[in-house]
């Protein structure tokens, strides 16, 4: 395995922040690998956005602008992705670990007849051999897993576990051919609603996330959100909230949630344990607001305030209001 594809995520008109960390890895693989670093981006702005990519440090961006690939259906997607990969050769696919990308790696496998590793947060080339670190056993076990006896590789890669990096050298911009239809569905009505946390969260510029010191649900959106708002930025969460069904599992941060890496963090009410640090600790500030000036936090934070958050929080919000 030399080459590296990476299949690019975009909504609206904007490229997800993963692609831009996946471009960045992709390159180091391929050097590593001795082969070339590619993207491919599918659908409506294609060309625009492979524009965009040609700062990052790729070798070539395959597009496809075709109607086909917007209509929500998997299908046209993964002809073009397979096709692709099959004209660059023996290669490792790397996609974000989203709906999107989960949903391209599982059926990419089938075609291609290829490896795949779930969740990755690490890569490690010996040679031609490529392995990937992955957390699994709900983050109890970080494991090190190699592709063997397949010309074809797929990682389903976590966001922001990789930093993303320009480099200005210009890719190449080729257009890809319409591969033969293999679509096996047709749409018939589709309702777009928008998954909570799914994208807000991992490329927030700021994130304020709470735990199990504010002791309920509701200072989720009476404290926090607020708060949130204000900055222009997400509300996030310990494991001790999800788990007591304060907030949804998608806005849990850390080894078994999300991997943020905002400009500005806050964390109320959170201790700071190991598993909630993994997921956060590459935040470019961390303001940590606990009632605990001791607590483990305040370790690895840059400012701690001491105190309730309960009288801490809408104090701050006003002054940020104002
Ligand atoms: C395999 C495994 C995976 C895990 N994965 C994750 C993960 O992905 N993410 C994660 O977060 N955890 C994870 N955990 C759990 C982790 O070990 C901690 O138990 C959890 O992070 C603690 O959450 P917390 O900080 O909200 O709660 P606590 O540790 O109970 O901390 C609560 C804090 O709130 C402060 N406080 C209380 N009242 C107030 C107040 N009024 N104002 C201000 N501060 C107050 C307290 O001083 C305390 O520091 C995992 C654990 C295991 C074993």
């Amino acid at each position: 395995m030399k080459h590296v594809l990476v299949v690019v995520e975009h909504r609206k008109g904007q490229t997800r922040k993963v692609t831009y960390e996946l471009a960045t890895e992709a390159r180091a693989l391929a050097d590593q690998l001795g082969g070339t670093a590619h993207a491919i981006v599918l659908g409506a702005g294609a060309q625009t956005l492979a524009e965009s990519l040609a700062t990052y440090p790729l070798d070539v961006v395959h597009v496809a602008e075709d109607a086909d690939v917007d209509a929500y259906l998997i299908d046209p997607t993964i002809d073009y992705v397979e096709a692709a990969a099959r004209s660059i050769g023996s290669c490792a696919v790397l996609v974000p670990n989203t709906m999107f990308g989960r949903d391209v790696a599982s059926r990419l496998i089938a075609r291609l007849d290829a490896g795949m590793i779930a969740d990755v947060t690490g890569f490690d080339v010996d040679g031609e051999r490529l392995a990937c670190i992955a957390p699994k056993l709900g983050g109890a076990t970080i494991t090190t897993c190699a592709f063997v006896n397949c010309d074809y590789a797929v990682a389903t890669v976590r966001p922001n576990a990789f930093s993303a990096q320009t480099s200005g050298s210009g890719a190449r911009i080729e257009a890809l051919q319409k591969p033969p239809d293999r679509t096996y569905a047709m749409r018939v009505e589709s309702e777009v609603e928008e998954a909570s946390g799914e994208i807000g969260l991992e490329e927030a510029p700021v994130v304020v996330s709470g735990g199990r010191g504010l002791g309920g649900p509701e200072p989720f959106t009476t404290l926090l959100k607020p708060l949130a708002d204000a900055l222009g930025g997400a509300v996030g969460a310990s494991r001790a909230a999800a788990d007591a069904g304060w907030v949804p599992y998608s806005l849990q941060i850390g080894q078994t949630g999300k991997t943020v890496s905002p400009k500005l963090y806050i964390a109320v009410g959170i201790s700071g344990a190991i598993q909630h640090k993994v997921g956060m600790r590459s935040a470019g500030t961390i303001i940590a607001v606990n009632k605990d000036a001791t607590a483990p936090i305040s370790e690895f934070s840059d400012l701690v305030v001491a105190g309730d958050a309960f009288a801490i929080i809408p104090e701050l919000t006003k002054l940020v209001q104002t």
